[in-house]
């Protein structure tokens, strides 16, 4: 006899609750773990997620800078004429002193000699021979000077855990000399689609008899590389309980999230919710969300692994993946708590939209209209085998359930994957 299984013993019409979204978001979120971190080089940790807060180890500039090329000289003296005494380029340090009298030729990023504190450009002087003319009245104490720390000052936080690393992030950390960087480690992720209907798309053979290409595997892993996740390529199964539950149990022990597409639904080959919900070591949470597409999305854990059944649809598959395996991700990879969740915005809709019986994320398109206010529209049939209503769309419209159609001018919720399109 096997231990007893917890699935079995939870009531079944909680089980299959319609949740609704943001239920079954924090039931994810109260099952994730936060991944550990590692260090990479520099040049390998843009856009990945930094570890640890990162203060300046010290001031920038870390000596008195010239902004200028022109001439290091005391503010204070009056006379024109000015002796050369030197050249100061970036990154040497010449020997000597500006006096009354005196002055250092000085470039860009160098360092001021000791005496100057202020900076004439060379535009505003006249060189003969071993001297310059300032012909510039009244120069200021620190002009054209960058003093010590004013670019970062030594202990203060510049960029905190939680951070995304783009190029200027990366830039600082490159120039507080931090390399390698500390980062999250990326989610161990496998997808595995399901069905004996699907082919591979690089068989060209003619499809046969009620085959059809498989799509999921590549529009997931392509929206899930979206962030710092790998990936491991474990290819499609038919629907035969052993192969399927030998796949997934080589996946559960090394994964941090195991993505299944196909076999959730409610027909007799759907094998994927049968074995999640009769494994001992697999804790079912959800099976049912109130939403459309995506309505049979299973949720379970084994140890710390999270475990997605998204349905087989190719529409469903996407929406649930971006609302709920990538705010998952954007989780346990410690991004900033307010760039967890996608922003939304109200938009006013340009045409009629009819609601359905649950949640709708319909797939649209938002742009600012001509009076600067956002405006959008669905992409045609909302149907979920229809991957063509995802093409050119930077938002998910939000359509409650209510008994009237949604007239053009109302307006919406609009969860935005990207900026909205100009008018
Ligand atoms: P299922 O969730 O297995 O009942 O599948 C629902 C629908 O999605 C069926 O029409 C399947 O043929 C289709 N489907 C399932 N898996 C895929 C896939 N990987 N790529 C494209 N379509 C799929
Ligand atoms: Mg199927």
């Amino acid at each position: 006899m096997s231990a007893p299984n917890h699935n079995h013993s939870i009531d079944m019409q909680e089980l299959d609750r319609m949740r609704p979204p943001d239920e079954a978001r924090a039931i994810i979120a109260r099952h994730l773990t936060p991944v550990g971190s590692e260090h990479v080089p520099i040049l390998d940790a843009g856009g990945r997620i930094l570890a640890e807060d990162i203060h300046a180890p010290e001031d920038h500039p870390p000596f008195p800078a010239s902004t200028m090329d022109g001439y290091a000289v005391l503010a204070e003296d009056s006379s024109p004429w000015r002796e050369i005494i030197g050249t100061q380029h970036a990154g040497a340090i010449i020997d000597a002193e500006v006096t009354e009298g005196y002055t250092v030729r000085i470039m860009t990023g160098a360092a001021l000699p000791p005496g100057a504190n202020a900076v004439v450009p060379v535009e505003a002087t006249e060189l003969m021979e071993d001297h310059v003319v300032i012909h510039q009245e009244d120069v200021k104490s620190g002009e054209n000077v960058r003093p010590v720390g004013s670019d970062l000052k030594q202990g203060t936080l510049v960029l905190p855990k939680g951070t995304r690393l783009g190029a200027p992030e990366i830039g600082l950390l490159a120039s507080m000399g931090i390399d390698p960087v500390p980062v999250a480690r990326k989610p161990k992720i496998s997808i595995l689609s399901t069905g004996d209907e699907l082919v591979e798309p690089s068989d060209h053979q003619p499809l046969g008899p009620g085959q059809i290409r498989d799509a999921n595997r590549f529009s997931l892993a392509t929206s899930l590389r979206e962030e710092p996740v790998e990936i491991t390529w474990i290819g499609m199964a038919p629907d035969r309980r052993e192969d399927l539950e030998t796949l997934l149990r080589t996946r559960l022990a090394e994964d941090d999230i195991v993505i299944t597409s196909g076999g959730v639904s409610m027909g007799e080959l759907d094998l994927i919710k049968a074995i999640l919900f009769d494994a001992d070591d697999v804790q079912v949470h959800f099976r049912r969300l109130y939403m459309k597409p995506g309505k049979p999305l299973n949720f379970a854990t084994h140890d710390s692994t999270l475990i997605f059944g998204l349905p087989g649809n190719p529409v469903s598959s996407l929406v649930t993946c971006e609302l709920f395996i990538k705010t998952a991700i954007r989780q346990m990879i410690g991004l900033s708590a307010d760039k967890i969740d996608r922003p939304t915005l109200r938009v006013t809709l340009l045409e009629d939209v009819n609601p359905s019986d649950r949640i709708e994320y319909q797939r649209g398109v938002v742009s600012v209209g001509a009076d600067g206010r956002l405006v959008g529209r669905n992409t045609g049939s909302q149907i979920s085998s229809r991957l063509q209503s995802f093409l050119g769309i930077n938002a998910l419209l939000i359509i409650a359930p209510r008994e009237s159609v949604y007239r053009a001018g109302e307006q919406v919720s609009a969860i935005m994957l990207a900026p909205p399109y100009a008018d």
